[in-house]
């Protein structure tokens, strides 16, 4: 690993950390936020946000090649089509700025540094496109026994490419915004009926945020990485009868359609560089578009509270696809990408029985009920149920490099 020193563990701001934060000054993400002053871009360090406007304005961020009024808006978008070595450049003054209190950002904190309590989150980009793979091999394998249970669980293009959908961009909502229960075609012994599903699911996820437009371009598995910015935490909800009823053959259409929540903070990927960890070996080896020898995976810890009771703590690390090879399979066939496309990785399960990242899986489809905290018992969400999803990295001694959280209640 190439040492970066915006990671050094020995790093201190000059900004006050709380013990246990998920934004140290390692970890530096990005998100748009407003307050009576307007809606700008920031980053979040403990429990402040630096307003990024107003530190560009002081001429805090001058020689990066930023555009003025680059954070002066209500989405990331434009940031970052300006790529990879500007966003590393930014990142290196960014720690600058906040670890040395000689350095500009300090004389100005008055008005560059507001509180996160006081401050609307929002969704960090303008999701023009969403894709959603389904690249855990475990929740994959379980899904398949549940859904054909006659059938190999693996279709047998699994492990030849990423199995992915075009998703809907337009239902993707900041963490805090509430989920109404959609209603559906419900299946029936004597055909379907049309009501409010009776199967609301949580999906853990993490989502990738690309980058510059690729043109039409394939983008190779090689440099894919260069293309995206970050990590974000991602919930993305299922109505699993209706999807069990209208998937086959085209996939799933209103089951996933209705609503997906994302965290407001988007990690950038350097900050991740003391999480990476190779992915399992892929058995058959990928076609030579998809195959690296840097499957590169992350050790990010996630987990999952229904009503304050724990019902699953997984990893990242359980991805079988990287995101690379997502993006270079996505990309393979000439298809464009944009700025602030959103790729969910697909639930995030594990192997073991309390890692598994849906209802869907933990309750075997509703046939045995978990246990909540305060002795409810749920196969599926009930209206008024709220589900908190967090992730971080190092567990291991390195710096903490937290997500934030996706915080949901469900609404009749
Ligand atoms: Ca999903």
């Amino acid at each position: 690993m190439t040492p970066n020193p915006t990671l050094e563990p020995s790093l201190e701001s000059w900004v006050p950390i709380p013990d246990g934060s998920d934004f140290p000054v390692q970890n530096l993400p990005f998100g748009v936020f407003s307050n009576t002053d307007g809606t700008r871009c920031g980053i979040a360090i403990g429990d402040a946000i630096v307003d990024l406007a107003v530190t560009h304005e002081r001429g805090l961020l001058d020689g990066l090649g930023l555009p003025v009024d680059v954070f002066a808006a209500s989405t990331l978008n434009r940031y970052f089509a300006l790529g990879n070595p500007t966003w590393q450049r930014v990142r290196t003054r960014l720690s600058h700025l906040l670890t040395d209190d000689t350095a500009g950002l300090a004389d100005v904190a008055d008005s560059a540094l507001v509180t996160r309590a006081d401050v609307s989150m929002h969704l960090p980009v303008a999701v023009g496109d969403f894709v959603d793979f389904y690249s855990s091999i475990h929740h994959a394998t379980n899904v398949g026994r549940m859904f054909r249970p006659d059938d190999e669980p693996l279709l047998p293009n699994w492990r030849q490419l990423p199995v992915a959908y075009h998703g809907r961009a337009s239902t993707i909502s900041v963490s805090g915004t509430a989920l109404r229960r959609p209603d559906g075609q419900l299946p029936r012994p004597d055909g379907p009926v049309f009501g409010p599903t009776e199967k609301l699911d949580f999906e853990l996820e993490m989502a990738f945020v690309t980058g510059p437009a690729n043109d039409g371009k394939p983008i190779p598995v090689e440099i894919a990485e260069n293309t995206i910015f970050g990590l974000a935490l991602l919930n993305d909800w299922s109505a699993r009868d209706v999807q069990a009823w209208e998937y086959r053959p085209l996939g799933p259409f209103n089951a996933k359609s209705f609503a997906t929540s994302m965290a407001p903070w988007i990690v950038q990927l350097e900050a991740l560089a003391h999480a990476r960890v190779p992915l399992s070996d892929q058995e058959p080896t990928p076609l030579p578009h998809l195959a690296t020898p840097n499957k590169g995976g992350f050790d990010i810890a996630l987990s999952v509270d229904l009503n304050g009771t724990r019902v699953s703590d997984s990893n990242f690390r359980h991805m079988y696809w990287s995101m690379a090879q997502q993006l270079a399979h996505l990309t393979s066939n000439g298809t464009a990408i944009n700025p602030g496309d959103v790729y969910g990785s697909g639930t995030i399960s594990g192997p073991t029985p309390d890692s598994l990242g849906c209802l869907l899986e933990i309750t075997h489809n509703g046939a045995e009920p978990i246990t909540l905290a305060d002795g409810s018992q749920r196969s599926f969400l009930l209206d008024g149920d709220e589900v908190l999803i967090r992730g971080h990295s190092g567990d291991s001694g390195a710096p903490r490099i937290g997500f934030g959280e996706v915080r949901t209640t469900i609404r009749p």
